[in-house]
């Protein structure tokens, strides 16, 4: 299908990025007119996007287009650093004041066990607590494909980002599963969304299983391209699956990972034909090297209307609200000059009255 054929729904983006290593004012500008561009082009409402104070940035710049992910210091060694947060409760309440709308992305790809913090551990517990008592939606990166672990089935691109879990003393991850079931065992209010469909395409019955024990628990559909070849290979049950869990599963591109408008643009085609239509297609020539490029076909799932709008918007808005926070601009200026990002302090600056 063209985009033009897709169904006119509110589509909301749960999971975008803003392009790393921006270092100037004109770069922060040009980045927000091409993101700008994929709202328009690629027909979404709005985007959620993880970037820190460039996301804030835009939701001033951009009145109603943006939501915002406050960071929290990754779980790794050199994430935390020197600045490791004492006080949650105080943190978390200052990242929504100034103006952002949930948590995260937060990411706990596997790393060698020096370098970890897993997410259960002492230092994240105020974390989690406070995400479920105060209804803190957080997206959140837990593990990575299967084939991530075997060096013999590691995709090229994978294997070139230092993303293989072989050699060296890595969790498996089944350990990565076991620390998150237990944060959702302890948390079971957590507004919780769960990256690249949990990493669990590959197996029907678990994803089914575990959506029946985490109640709380929401999947999204960022690309990881290997969960639409997955489920396309038992299209029809999982069809079904989606039906069913319909209030669970989100809309997510990882635009960003993907560096130019085209690249992001396919990200967002990709998955609405995936979701909307019944055709066999492939990865397009102009997508970009992580949307690996398999021999089998994706078949489309040709969902109905009312489930494309649970898992386009209605279930987004649900966690995170029917629109974006408003920004403090003085505080966020303030913020800004603290953390020495002088360019992003003066172009809110630029936006003030
Ligand atoms: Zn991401």
């Amino acid at each position: 299908m063209e985009f033009s054929e897709f169904a006119d729904l509110p589509v909301i983006d749960c999971h975008a990025h803003f392009k790393r290593g921006v270092k100037s004012l004109e770069e922060l500008v040009s980045e927000g007119e091409t993101l700008i561009e994929v709202i328009r082009r690629g027909r979404l409402r709005q985007i959620y996007i993880t970037g820190e104070y460039a996301g804030l940035y835009l939701k001033v710049k951009y009145p109603g287009l943006f939501y915002a992910g406050g960071r929290v210091p990754a779980p790794y060694v050199d994430g935390i650093g020197r600045n490791p947060v004492k006080d949650w409760d105080r943190y978390m309440d200052e990242l929504i004041e100034v103006g952002f709308d949930g948590i995260g992305e937060l990411v706990s790809k596997p790393a060698e066990r020096s370098r970890r913090i897993p997410l259960n551990s002492q230092y994240y517990e105020g974390f989690w607590d406070k995400c479920e008592s105060a209804g803190y939606a957080v997206l959140c990166h837990v593990a990575d494909p299967e084939e991530f672990w075997d060096e013999r089935l590691i995709p090229e691109w994978a294997r070139e980002k230092g993303w293989g879990y072989y050699h060296g003393d890595f969790p498996s991850k089944e350990e990565l599963y076991a620390e998150m079931h237990q944060i959702l065992d302890e948390h079971p209010r957590l507004k919780i969304v769960l990256c690249h469909f949990y990493f669990i395409s590959a197996d029907l019955e678990k994803a089914e299983g575990f959506l029946n024990q985490y109640k709380n628990a929401n999947l999204d559909l960022a690309l990881g391209v290997e969960l639409m070849y997955n489920i396309s290979r038992r299209r029809d049950d999982w069809r079904s699956f989606f039906i069913k869990h319909q209030d669970r599963i989100l809309f997510g591109t990882d635009i960003g990972v993907s560096q130019t408008l085209q690249e992001h643009l396919d990200r967002v085609w990709l998955l609405r034909n995936f979701l909307e239509s019944d055709e066999e297609f492939y990865t397009p020539e102009t997508a970009d090297p992580l949307l690996t490029r398999y021999r089998e076909p994706y078949v489309g799932l040709n969902l109905p209307r009312h489930v494309l709008w649970k898992i386009y918007a209605g279930n987004f808005m649900r966690l995170w609200g029917e629109k974006p926070r408003d920004v403090d601009l003085e505080m966020a200026i303030a913020k800004c000059e603290e953390r020495g990002e002088r360019f992003i302090a003066e172009a809110l600056r630029g936006l003030t009255g």
